[in-house]
Order: C-alpha cells, then structure tokens, then sequence
C-alpha cells in the first residue's frame, strides 16, 4: 500500500475536499428523477465539490439512455456501463475503483438511502471520522420475513466471523479515501462489501435512519440471491462451518463407538442376534447423510478457492461517459480499467 494513502486529511483539508457518490443501478428508470431531484440539491447545499459516479450494471431497460438525458443537466454525471449484469456488490466495486473522492458515499438509486443524511454524514466525517455509517432503525419498507432473515444473518455472522458486521448496516456509509483505497487493495474476487468495510476497520461513527419503502420499481434482490449473499458473507469471513463438521464428525463418531459397546456387550450376553437391519440401515443414513453435508461444506470453501484462483477482474466496463468536467481524469482511468 502506498504510505500516501493512509496519511490523514486534516479537518481543513476535509473541508475542501471532493465528495463522491456512487450509485450502483440495474432496471432504475423508474427512480431516476425522483433521485436525482433529491440528491442534487443535498449535493449543491453541502458546500463541497462533488462529483456523482452511476455504474450502471447491465440494466435492461432504459437506465444508460435515461442517464446519457441527466448528464446534460447535471454537469458532474459519470456514467460507467458494464459489459452485464454483475451484481450490485460488483458494481459498487466499479464505482470505488473509479471515484476520485476525499470521502465517497454509496447510495442505492432508489432513495432507499435518503440523500438528506449526506450532510450529517458528511458532518460527521469533517469531525475526523473515517467511516460514517447509516444504520437503520428500522425498516418498513421490507417485509417481516425479510427484516427477521436479515437480524437472523446478523446474529449468525457475528456468532461465527471474524469481523463483527455492526447490525442492520448496508452500504449506505461514507468512506474516507483511506478507507477506499484500503478496501481496492483487498484482492478477494468475492466482494462481500458489508464485511470488508468491518475487516479493513478505521474510526467509525454510527447515525441512524428509518428505512423507507423503495422510490419506485421492484427489488432485484429475491430470497434466493439473498440466501446466496449470506452464503458468501459467512463463507468468505469465516472458517466456523468447517470445524462445526469437525465436530460433528468426533459427535457422530462417538455415538457409533458406543453403540457399537452396546451391540458387543448384548450380543456376549445374549448371544448372536440376527435382527438389526433396522438399527444398521439408521446408522448407516446418519452417517452418510453426515458425511455428504460435510463434504458439501468442504465444497463450498473449495468452490470459492476456485474462482479465487482463477482471478478474473470483478466487473468489465464497457463504456465511461465521463461528466462534462473533469473528463481527463475520468479518461485516465478508461485506460486503467481497460489493462485489468
Ligand atoms: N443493483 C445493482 N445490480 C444488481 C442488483 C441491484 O447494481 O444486480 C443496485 C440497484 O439498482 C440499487 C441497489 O443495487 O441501486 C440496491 O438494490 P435493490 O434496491 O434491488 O436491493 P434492496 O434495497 O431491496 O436490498
Ligand atoms: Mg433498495
């Protein structure tokens, strides 16, 4: 790591500084506008250059054409496209790897993240914070399942991981450039940013909101891909499934030896008894079914090896449509996004 990095901003610096947002989108037409009404003004009151970086990942509908129209009456719009859909965890990555920001704040586009914490945050950041989290208070815009599977991953990751996930915290947060290029060092494929935001640690300072429903549009994220997140949370911060196989190898194990002290003490005693397919086939169900989850969990660490192993780029970008300013720069890193 460059030592550059990590050298603080002092509070003054912090107030001269460049803000940037990034806003990961896929099928967002229907936000668009109410988002951009909203945050462009939190932007333009909060005194600080800022810049608004939207990644739009493989979207289906209108959301580039819908931006390309934006980007003519906001002036600093950057429009990244990629080459697909890569998942929002991906295109967030996209987003921190080309902002330029002091400080960057990603935003869900469908004002989910209310625009109007920015300034708190961004408060809270000029204080010296490295990290500003929002975390929310509530949520009544997500179902009753979804809230109770959410507390329930929570519960299970801070059981089991090594890092502690502060409950009920998304990606919604300001991230000093420390932060930021602490985070692009980190060369893991699977980008489960919620746990590499706690790994990578820094001072933080928690607000809290009340989640609203979303601006308009549906979820992306069905219970299957959320099961398939958390799956990634604990797998990639935690080696607690496989030695919670351990033992339940050594548990089963032990069962089998005292069943089978059981089984010779009776049979000396009584005699030879033929009887015991019943008891024979329980067992050998147990076991096997035992020994099939293990390797299933085995497999899930060796899948994730594999696609570490073979190290492809997170995201392709297909395109940057760099805002009206600042394009150079913007430029400059076509070219490195390019080499990846
Ligand atoms: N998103 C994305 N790629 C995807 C799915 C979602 O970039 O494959 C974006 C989406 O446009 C939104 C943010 O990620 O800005 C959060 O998605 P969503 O609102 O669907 O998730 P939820 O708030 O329901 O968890
Ligand atoms: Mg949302």
């Amino acid at each position: 790591m460059n030592p550059e990095n990590l050298r603080p901003l002092h509070a003054d610096q912090r107030a001269n500084a460049l803000i940037s947002i990034v806003i990961p989108m896929y099928n967002e037409t229907a936000c668009l506008s109410s988002l951009f009404d909203q945050l462009v003004p939190v932007m333009e009151a909060i005194r600080h250059s800022y810049e608004i970086i939207c990644v739009d990942d493989g979207s289906l509908d209108d959301t580039v054409n819908d931006l390309r129209c934006w980007q003519s009456r906001i002036p600093n719009l950057n429009i990244i496209s990629l080459s697909r859909n890569f998942g929002k965890e991906s295109a967030l990555a996209c987003g921190l790897d080309h902002a330029r920001g002091d400080a960057v704040i990603p935003l869900d586009a469908d004002l989910q993240d209310p625009p109007e914490l920015i300034a708190q945050l961004v408060d809270k950041w000029r204080e010296g914070y490295d990290m500003v989290v929002a975390t929310r208070r509530n949520r009544p815009g997500d179902s009753k399942l979804k809230r109770n599977t959410a507390s329930c991953f929570y519960k299970t990751m801070n059981r089991f991981s090594e890092v502690e996930l502060p409950p009920h915290a998304g990606d919604f947060r300001l991230l000093d450039r420390k932060v930021v290029n602490a985070l692009k060092d980190l060369p893991e494929n699977t980008r489960f940013h919620k746990g590499l935001y706690a790994w990578v640690g820094f001072s933080t300072f928690f607000i809290e909101f009340e989640r609203p429903a979303r601006s308009g549009g549906t979820t992306s994220w069905g219970y299957w891909k959320l099961w398939n997140y958390a799956l990634d949370g604990i797998f990639s911060f935690s080696t607690a499934p496989l030695r919670l196989w351990s033992y339940m190898g050594v548990a089963t194990a032990c069962a089998g030896f005292i069943y089978a002290a059981y089984i010779l003490f009776r049979t000396l005693l009584l005699g030879i008894d033929v009887p015991g397919y019943a008891s024979l086939l329980v067992l050998l169900l147990v076991t096997n079914g035992s020994i099939l989850i293990g390797i299933g969990v085995v497999g899930e660490y060796v899948g994730r090896v594999f696609s570490e192993v073979k190290n492809r780029p997170h995201y392709i970008v297909n395109s940057i449509e760099p805002a009206a300013v600042e394009s150079r720069v913007l430029d400059d890193k076509v070219v490195r996004s390019v080499s990846l």
